[in-house]
């Protein structure tokens, strides 16, 4: 017997009864992000390992256990791109982009993948919308503000409404120093109750044992006081220039000095959006500022802002039984003969040309099976070719709605049922 294969795990297919959603989502976000002034940026699916080692550094999850490596040869290693940013940031600088323009907006639509755990919610191939500001005219904290406005605004034009913001900022690069020196005082004397994932983190990449989701961590850090003693007056300062922006388009946030995010390049702003009827993998978007990332990569001295919403979390919290517009089709013709066959599959072809969509069964069947066809198809009219209808040169046209029918000359039913459909 032959093998049978099944779907990776961590993926899922997308059939077509769900594309409905799908593109009810792309489609919102790619309305909104253009009116706020963002263009569509493609880059490949899988980049240089390097990239994503130097971007999101050594020590971050996503590069230390989730990387999906294509290839182990040693000198050219490539990998599965696990987020948008740091592909968008290469091409940027390989083409230049930031000698053409001060500030450049960009988002982007498309599958990331993870080597994770799989759960619900937490896939090896999820998709992501993600939008990127950059530039040397990025250094304003409206902007920051604007990109949080901008994920909320999308998460609303879904038909999500009971998300949480959380802010933090995480400071300059020398804030973020003093920071991670801070912590390692607090943390010193509870070493050996962390975790061993956060005993590493201690030395490596300190922040994230702020989120980490172990029980006894999480019970370590709570208790811990968090101030903002770590920013300087002027990263103090940045950071209610935004907090400000966003009170002025009544955007509720909540402040919260343990979300770090765990990517290393973020810088100053970060912010993350949950939606609690998740359950565990509550995350729907998150992003922040990265002001040296571009400078890291080999480009200019520009700074630069983004963040990420995960497609399939929102279509989980998107109230069930939504009516997404379908697609009907507007003409299905039912044929009742060999005869009728050849002159419905040349009329099929016609409509097409004339941008009418259309289908048919391609083979003579019983009309009742041909009608239940048509109806599935959701097609608006019926077209029935029989040999009386033939013989007249007409076509019977039935409105599937209205269940009228009336007799229309195969020559003009193009431009009538055009006419109808509009
Ligand atoms: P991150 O780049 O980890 O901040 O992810 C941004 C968003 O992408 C998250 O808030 C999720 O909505 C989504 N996301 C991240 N990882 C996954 C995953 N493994 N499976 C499904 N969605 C994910």
């Amino acid at each position: 017997m032959s093998k049978k294969f099944s779907l990776p795990r961590g993926t899922s297919d997308i059939l077509p009864c769900d594309i409905p959603s799908w593109q009810f989502v792309e489609a919102q976000a790619r309305e909104i992000l253009k009116n706020y002034n963002y263009k569509e940026f493609r880059t490949p699916v899988f980049e240089d390992t390097g990239l994503f080692k130097r971007s999101l550094g050594q020590t971050s999850d996503v590069v230390n256990k989730q990387l999906l490596e294509l290839s182990s040869n040693k000198e050219d290693t490539l990998s599965l791109r696990p987020e948008g940013t740091a592909a968008i940031v290469r091409s940027y600088i390989e083409n230049s982009i930031d000698r053409k323009e001060a500030l450049s907006k960009f988002f982007y639509i498309g599958p990331m993948f993870r080597g994770e755990r799989p759960q619900k919610g937490r896939l090896r191939e999820f998709h992501q919308i993600g939008a990127e500001v950059m530039g040397p005219g990025t250094s304003s904290p409206y902007l920051d503000a604007e990109i949080i406005a901008l994920s909320g605004h999308l998460l609303n034009s879904f038909g999500l409404k009971n998300f949480q913001l959380k802010i933090n900022s995480l400071g300059s690069v020398q804030d973020k120093e003093n920071f991670s020196k801070q912590l390692r005082v607090q943390f010193q004397s509870e070493m050996t109750q962390l975790c061993m994932d956060c005993r590493q983190r201690f030395e490596r990449n300190v922040f994230r044992i702020l989120d980490c989701k172990n029980k006894q961590c999480r019970e370590i850090v709570v208790k811990k006081e968090i101030d903002y003693s770590y920013l300087s007056q002027e990263s103090q300062d940045y950071f209610s220039c935004v907090k400000g922006a966003l009170c002025d388009l009544n955007i509720a946030f909540e402040e919260s000095p343990l979300l770090v995010r765990g990517l290393d390049y973020y810088t100053h702003t970060v912010f993350e959006i949950s939606d609690s009827s998740l359950g565990s993998q509550d995350a729907l978007g998150a992003g922040g500022r990265y002001n040296n990332l571009v400078s890291q990569l080999g480009g200019a001295s520009v700074d630069a802002m983004g963040f990420a919403l995960g497609i399939e979390r929102i279509l989980l919290a998107l109230p069930e039984n939504q009516d997404f517009l379908k697609e009907n089709l507007g003409v299905y013709i039912i044929t009742m003969d060999t005869r009728a066959l050849v002159r419905g599959f040349s009329l099929l072809n016609d409509f097409r040309h004339e941008s009418i969509s259309c289908d048919m069964s391609y083979k003579v069947s019983s009309i009742k099976s041909q009608m239940r066809a048509a109806n599935k198809s959701g097609a608006r009219y019926v077209i029935i070719l029989g040999e009386e209808e033939l013989e007249n040169n007409e076509a019977t046209v039935k409105n599937m709605d209205s269940g009228e029918q009336e007799r229309i000359p195969l020559q003009k039913v193009g431009k009538a049922l055009k006419k109808r459909l509009n």
